[in-house]
């Protein structure tokens, strides 16, 4: 990979502004200063620095977010602000994308990424991976919804859901519940429950496989997974 196409990617700026460092003599590539542009380098066995601190080359990028209010998980929107736009510059420079979608309102665990792969294996039907959300609901969530949960409820579109574990944490007009579910049909959460004649009013997605919710990041903030995290995983 051509070295200001390495340093571009990594976040130290344009093509132009990566000239610039080569030219004030700031990287070198195994020890020495490396002034062309144009210098093909191999970031897996050679080593190169900016201002003496190793540039370690990543192909892709994992983050966990904790999505707020008011965002939509998209890379793009005209109207309004994206999961994308909350990330800083390096961070957007890998081109990454959420891994499936919370609707606007919906809070939570968003993994963010620009590995296809993980994202394809993840979002498989096939895979089944449980998805695990927090409610409150407008309604007194009981043992009748549970055993309805779990032999699947029929959406506002015939579709009969597969088995959902549902665990009421409180129940009274406004029930607190948590809800693990393997598929991800749009506003599934809130679908199921309209099924048994109840509304969500607030929904946060916990977990998403073996991956969950950092509760120290506050709405909006994210970090990158731990490589125990990224293994376990994959
Ligand atoms: N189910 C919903 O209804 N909304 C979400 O954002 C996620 C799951």
């Amino acid at each position: 990979m051509r070295l200001d196409k390495l340093l571009a990617n990594m976040g130290f700026g344009s093509r132009k502004e990566v000239k610039q460092l080569l030219k004030q003599k700031a990287v070198t590539v195994d020890g020495e200063v490396v002034k062309d542009s144009s210098m093909h380098v191999n970031p897996e066995s050679q080593i190169v620095m900016v201002y003496g601190e190793r540039v370690e080359y990543t192909e892709f990028i994992y983050l966990m977010m904790n999505k707020p209010p008011g965002v939509i998980s998209a890379t793009e929107d005209l109207y309004d602000k994206t999961v994308i736009d909350l990330l800083d510059p390096l961070s957007q420079h890998f081109k990454p994308f959420p891994v499936g979608r919370l609707d606007k309102d919906t809070e939570g665990l968003l993994l963010i990424t620009n590995d296809g792969q993980l994202a394809h294996n993840l979002l498989s039907p096939k895979k089944h991976v449980p998805k695990i959300y927090y409610a409150k609901i407008n309604g007194t969530v009981t043992e009748e919804d549970i055993k309805a949960f779990k032999q699947g409820v029929e959406l506002d579109d015939g579709y009969l859901t597969k088995p959902g574990e549902l665990k009421i944490l409180k129940s009274g007009p406004q029930s607190e519940i948590e809800l693990t579910i393997q598929e991800g049909k749009f506003h599934q959460v809130k679908r199921m429950f309209e099924a048994v004649n109840k509304k969500v009013t607030y929904l946060k997605r916990l977990s998403m496989g073996t991956l969950s919710l950092d509760e120290h990041l506050k709405l909006g903030e994210y970090r990158e997974l731990t490589s125990e995290e990224l293994s376990a995983l994959k």
